[in-house]
């Protein structure tokens, strides 16, 4: 039988470990976590993402503070708020919605953020702890702690013995579901665009991870029966019938027979995206506060 993962289920699960965290905080240290999310220009879909975001982490109990800037807004006028919420100790956590308008350059602006402020984990401080195995010390990017809540909570938090396959090497997912699975003693390969024979390389995978962006690119035969299979990818095609429809990077009908646990898409590895965002602000302001954050 094969184990459908229910992200929305394992995404609520986190919830509710965030909010008793943010009330043992509170009660504890006095502090009550803070987010501050930035978006800028009035693409629906950042907005609908962003007002997400904002209304989880009031359900979590944390101060939500959301700027909302027009396209107009110039790079000096962004880098001014992210310095002023980088001196704000109620704000314990920022997060730039991204893609920013075209005008816009964000790496400067993401690198910008003090570290232990940047939930999303796309610091290259936090990205080098990720890459040197220093989970405990920095904010672990949240698509791949995600991800990780999956495999732990199918495989334990020693993977010793298993292959793990990663198609993607991208800095916001590949890169650091590839450093996770290798610190929790997995042995990794990151495949991409160059992979030579990539059907043959995924077969050897005890736990493949598909992070590409090319609908169903993934096939029944490329699965190792019994594997953990972890669609990341999100992709809209347009149905037989003229029907708009998400899908993920992995064939997910036909590699439900092989697989021994698979993520759907949409209701995977989604969900658990904004559950670890509102994870990482919690654990930055346990670090603020000079207390040991529990582990999501
Ligand atoms: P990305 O930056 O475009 O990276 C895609 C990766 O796939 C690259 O490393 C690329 O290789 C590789 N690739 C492309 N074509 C390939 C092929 N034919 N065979 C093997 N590898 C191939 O994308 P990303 O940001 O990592 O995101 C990947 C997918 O995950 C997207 O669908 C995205 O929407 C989704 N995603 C979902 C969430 C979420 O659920 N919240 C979060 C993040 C991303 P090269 O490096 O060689 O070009």
């Amino acid at each position: 039988m094969t184990t459908v993962i229910d992200g929305k289920q394992v995404a609520a699960s986190v919830i509710e470990a965030v909010k008793s965290a943010t009330t043992a905080l509170e009660k504890d240290a006095g502090v009550k976590p803070g987010l501050a999310v930035v978006i800028v220009g009035d693409d629906p879909a950042s907005h609908a993402y962003v007002g997400a975001k904002s209304r989880m982490s009031k359900e979590c109990g944390f101060t939500s503070i959301q700027h909302t800037l027009p396209e107009e807004t110039t790079q000096e006028e962004l880098a001014r708020l992210v310095e002023t919420l980088n001196g704000d100790d109620s704000i314990h956590g920022i997060l730039v919605q991204l893609p920013l308008p075209k005008h816009l350059d964000s790496d400067p602006i993401i690198q910008s953020i003090k570290p232990e402020k940047d939930v999303d984990g796309l610091h290259v401080v936090n990205a080098g702890k990720v890459a040197t195995g220093d989970l405990d010390g920095g904010l672990v990017s949240c698509t791949p702690a995600g991800a990780m809540v999956f495999v732990r909570r199918t495989h334990g938090n020693d993977l010793s013995g298993l292959n793990a396959v990663v198609i993607g090497r991208s800095n916001l997912f590949g890169k650091p579901m590839s450093a996770l699975l290798l610190a929790a003693n997995a042995t990794v390969t990151t495949a991409h665009s160059r992979t030579k024979d990539l059907a043959d390389v995924c077969r050897n995978a005890d736990i493949l991870v598909a992070a590409v962006g090319r609908a169903e690119m993934v096939k029944a035969d490329w699965v190792k029966p019994g594997a953990t299979v972890i669609d990341v990818g999100i992709n809209r095609i347009t149905t037989a019938e003229g029907k708009s429809r998400l899908v993920g990077d992995v064939a997910f009908e036909e590699c439900a027979k092989v697989a021994g646990v698979i993520t759907p898409v949409p209701g995977g590895v989604g969900p658990m995206t904004i559950a670890m965002l509102m994870a990482n602000t919690v654990i930055a302001a346990y670090r603020k506060a000079g207390r040991t954050p529990p582990k999501f």
